[in-house]
């Protein structure tokens, strides 16, 4: 594969803060959309991804909007904050650095009347209007399934399982640990998989967590069969250490998110799986219910259901999607979805 593994990106991809400030009709009647998304190191995804499929949706409906980054820095996601709120957003779409410092934005924006919506992570205690994500226990399932199969068409029915799991302040790093001991429950009830490290990286840290699973390998006497994985970033940083103990390949690692580096390492064979979620669904979703409040409309209807605030026990009205399992077989099917090209992921070997 003839390919640079630097990670360039399918579209939009400033990279930086970035402020659309696009007109759309731009009178009053028809509101503004603030949106803040998290960062840039954790996954490719918000740039590469969510910020240009969720300009592309306010640019079709014609609604003003403002897209920023808060790249990782909580203070610099309430400035964020405060100043679309000043600018006079009606709408404000967050992507949480946290759920403390989310449901600090989210009370603000509250407070003067502005309609809120949490996007892919779930702000505990948050109370936004609405939630727009994946079945993210699902997402867990798919990737503890995922092993499993991997280790099995490997011929190992006993493995040791190494757990690198998404930010402790994330509750979709919850759901996906969940959704992955579920699927493993019966191999380690069975003793059939021994759990044999089990750590969160603090805010996805791909850097972090080359270090904290090369610990993991050093300790257990590099005894590991298999890494679950909780996205594309930590497993390429599990890669990386396995590739310096020249085990790559023969171990498998799951992930998420279907970035490019992601698809090389399945089709390099260095990576089990990844879990496709098609952004431009979740962009689209979330999108549209925030162009019917900025017009304040009633789009109540528009949710599909309702999800449980662990810290409140109260419900918040939904849309969650279907994530889609990628293995070396269907890769293709992202690049047929139009997420990526085959440019980029360099099929051709
Ligand atoms: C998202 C994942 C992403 C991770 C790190 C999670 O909340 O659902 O898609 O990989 O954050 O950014």
């Amino acid at each position: 594969c003839a390919s640079d593994d630097s990670g360039t990106d399918a579209g939009a991809d400033s990279g930086g803060t970035e402020s659309t400030d696009d007109s759309g009709s731009g009178d009053a009647a028809t509101g503004k959309v603030g949106v803040i998304l998290p960062d840039t190191k954790s996954s490719a995804r918000w740039e590469t991804a969510d910020a240009k499929y969720l300009a592309e949706a306010f640019d079709a409906a014609g609604v003003e909007y403002d897209i920023q980054n808060a790249q990782g820095d909580k203070t610099q996601f309430q400035t964020i904050a405060d100043q679309m709120i000043t600018s006079g957003v009606n709408v404000l779409m967050i992507v949480n650095l946290d759920s403390g410092s989310g449901k600090a934005v989210l009370s603000k924006a509250q407070s003067q009347g502005i309609a809120t919506i949490d996007y892919d992570r779930l702000t505990l205690g948050g109370g936004a209007d609405y939630y727009v994500s994946f079945d993210n226990t699902a997402v867990g399932t798919l990737q503890g399934e995922g092993l499993e199969k991997c280790l099995t068409d490997a011929g190992k029915d006993t493995a040791n399982i190494a757990y690198l799991n998404g930010s402790p302040t994330d509750n979709n790093a919850t759901l996906f640990k969940q959704g992955a001991e579920e699927a493993l429950k019966a191999k380690e009830d069975a003793g059939d998989y021994t759990r044999v490290a089990d750590q969160a990286v603090p805010d996805w840290d791909n850097q972090q967590a080359g270090t904290i699973f090369e610990q993991m390998f050093t300790d257990n006497g590099g005894k590991i069969d298999g890494v679950l994985a909780a996205n594309d970033g930590l497993g390429n940083a599990a890669i990386a250490i396995l590739k310096k103990n020249g085990v790559n390949g023969s171990v498998p690692v799951t992930g998420q998110d279907a970035t490019d580096q992601g698809l090389q390492n399945i089709l390099a064979g260095d990576q089990c799986m990844t879990v496709y979620k098609a952004v431009k669904q979740e962009a689209d979703a979330a999108s549209a219910l925030a162009v019917g409040l900025a017009q304040g409309e009633d789009v109540s209807d528009q949710a599909t259901g309702t999800v449980t605030d662990t810290e409140t026990s109260e419900d918040v009205a939904s849309v969650l999607l279907v994530p889609q399992a990628i293995t070396f077989d269907n890769v293709k099917d992202v690049i047929a979805d139009g997420y990526t090209t085959k440019e980029n992921v360099c099929t051709a070997e």
